[in-house]
């Protein structure tokens, strides 16, 4: 910690700005900088569990599958997370990383507690209790884009391990889409894909169960996980990637190619999966009563263009949160995720989409690729004038800019 303060002094002092980086995971340059890079790898690790308090509190650059595995050993899991676990606690938390619920929302929103090393090399901690500037501070930082300080611990509510039933099951999209309100509102976690160029989604429905555990099977997780969502998904890409008009037909058979299947298993072996085919991603939040015309509307912009897309359509929901700048920041939100496999040009597709997107007031991902810049947010969210006079406070300076911050947040 020390270290970390002296380090960030040090920069001041000649005049560089700091950034701090997790894995490396966004598809913005949120974590790029021209001065001093703090690399994570040395600051992991678990600092203290609380089982009265229902709390773990670990080093910030701790990846989010450390933390995951070590949480297990103890009997103890996060409520929800996203599809992957590569990230750190870190990184995923200061872009909104987030997965599906109905009543589980962020990443950030199960933070309980903050540590960060501000501009001056003081060391600030924050909760939801303490003076009026502490809770303030937490209010932001829980998804401060590394804009307010180097975080150095991050508190997180856990509780006690439990179960999960996923229920995948293909779909047309009329139905998914005329149901969805059902869908949604029956189900702990609902998520799914749709395949563009095609009317077939796969779903998913996550629900806590009594078990017993019934994981997935060692040839289903090799056929439907190895070969069809990563090896085999991967060759497809590759060859619509050479030859686009391919694509539609591809899906057409690709999105049949997953069956319905029920398992039941610990929540981080339920929620993420390895996902080995590259990509470049686009996302946004819309206010979940919003979804289903965005989404029609996002399906008949591909019919009617020339666009070849081989990868799905993913769409997530959250509840509201109380977060500054969180995607679901005071509005219940749905979000639709847009993907083009890696090296295929995704400027036209993502433009139309973000078109959309943006028409529903959508709010992007901290963490993927869009073009919004301070006025737009300054109208999308209700809080931001909060969000930047905290970071005037904070970074008076501007110790922790960059291009992106600059961007997204102003000077
Ligand atoms: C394959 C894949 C799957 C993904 N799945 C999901 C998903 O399911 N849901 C979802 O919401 N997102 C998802 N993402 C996006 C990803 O979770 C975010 O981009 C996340 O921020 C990446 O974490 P990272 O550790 O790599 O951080 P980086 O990308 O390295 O950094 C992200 C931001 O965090 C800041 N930061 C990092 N460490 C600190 C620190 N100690 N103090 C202050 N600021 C810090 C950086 O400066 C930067 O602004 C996915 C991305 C990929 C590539």
């Amino acid at each position: 910690m020390e270290e970390l303060s002296a380090a960030v002094r040090a920069a001041a002092d000649d005049g560089l700005r700091v950034k701090a980086v997790g894995t490396g995971h966004s598809f913005t340059a949120a974590a790029a900088t021209d001065g001093v890079l703090i690399r994570p790898q040395l600051l992991t690790g678990i600092r203290n569990i609380d089982r009265e308090a229902g709390t773990v509190t670990v080093e910030a650059g701790t990846p989010l599958k450390r933390l995951n595995l070590a949480l297990a050993r103890e009997g103890l899991s996060l409520t929800n997370m996203g599809d992957i676990m590569e990230q750190t606690v870190s990184g995923a938390t200061s872009t909104g990383t987030h997965g599906t619920g109905r009543e589980s929302a962020s990443i950030s929103a199960q933070i309980k507690g903050l540590e960060l090393v501000t501009a001056d090399g003081s060391v600030l901690t924050c909760s939801d209790k303490g003076t009026a500037e502490e809770r303030a501070v937490f209010a932001a930082a829980r998804i401060g884009l590394g804009a307010l300080g180097v975080i150095t611990a991050i508190t997180f509510a856990v509780e006690p391990i439990f179960l999960l039933t996923a229920r995948e099951e293909p779909m047309t999209f009329d139905r998914v889409t005329s149901d969805f309100d059902a869908l949604y509102a029956e189900n702990e976690h609902f998520e799914f894909y749709w395949f563009p160029h095609t009317g077939n989604c796969n779903t998913k429905r996550n629900n806590r169960s009594a078990g017993p555990e019934a994981p997935v099977s060692r040839f289903s997780s090799f056929l439907e996980d190895e070969l069809l969502s990563n090896g085999l998904f991967q060759a497809v890409n590759s060859l619509g990637r050479a030859v686009p008009s391919t694509i539609p037909s591809i899906a057409k058979i690709s999105s049949r190619a997953l069956s319905a299947r029920t398992y039941t298993d610990i929540p981080y072996k339920v929620f993420t999966s390895p996902r080995r085919v590259r990509f470049v991603e686009m996302e946004y939040a819309v206010p979940r009563a919003a979804l289903v015309e965005t989404l029609r509307e996002l399906k008949s912009m591909v019919d009617r263009s020339n666009l070849r897309i081989s990868f799905p359509v993913e769409v997530r929901t959250a509840p509201a949160d109380d977060i500054t700048l969180s995607t679901a920041s005071g509005r219940e939100s749905a979000y639709i995720a847009v993907h083009m496999y890696k090296g295929t040009p995704y400027q036209a597709y993502f433009t139309a989409a973000e078109r959309i997107f943006t028409a529903h007031e959508g709010r992007p991902h901290w963490g993927k690729v869009h073009t919004r810049d301070a006025d737009y947010f300054s109208t999308v969210y209700p809080r931001f004038g909060e969000f930047t006079k905290l970071r005037d406070r904070l970074d008076p300076d501007r110790l922790f800019a960059n291009d992106y911050l600059r961007r997204v947040i102003g000077d």
